[in-house]
């Protein structure tokens, strides 16, 4: 029976991605997929990394401290979900432009992997 629900649960988070966040003092030494680490001291964070959604695997880093540029904020809304923002926009590599919103990504333009170049 939890093999199932496993499976079935897994199956549903490659459908439709949904991020979970966790705290970790330091940066982790890996990164699970479809998580936010928030980290840091708890109440005052300096850094999220997570996995890219569009699965290039590459690690996303966005710093939080505003006294430097770019920043970014998060909030945990209903318990168990996460915004960020502004959008992410990733210069290099695969090159994606999303927001994360009650911990959905939402594309701001289409996947790198599923156009012709
Ligand atoms: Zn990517």
């Amino acid at each position: 029976m939890g093999k199932i629900k496993e499976i079935i649960t897994k199956f549903v988070a490659w459908l439709l991605p949904e991020y979970k966040y966790r705290y970790a003092e330091d940066f982790p030494e890996s990164i699970k997929e479809n998580t936010v680490y928030i980290i840091g001291d708890k109440r005052s964070p300096w850094l999220l990394a997570f996995e890219c959604p569009c699965g290039c695997k590459q690690i996303i880093q966005l710093n939080l401290l505003k006294e430097a540029d770019p920043n970014w904020k998060f909030k945990v809304t209903n318990g168990n979900k996460i915004s960020i923002s502004p959008s992410i926009w990733r210069t290099t590599g695969c090159k994606s432009h999303f927001f994360i919103r009650n911990s959905k990504v939402d594309w701001a333009r289409s996947r790198k992997r599923f156009s012709n170049k």
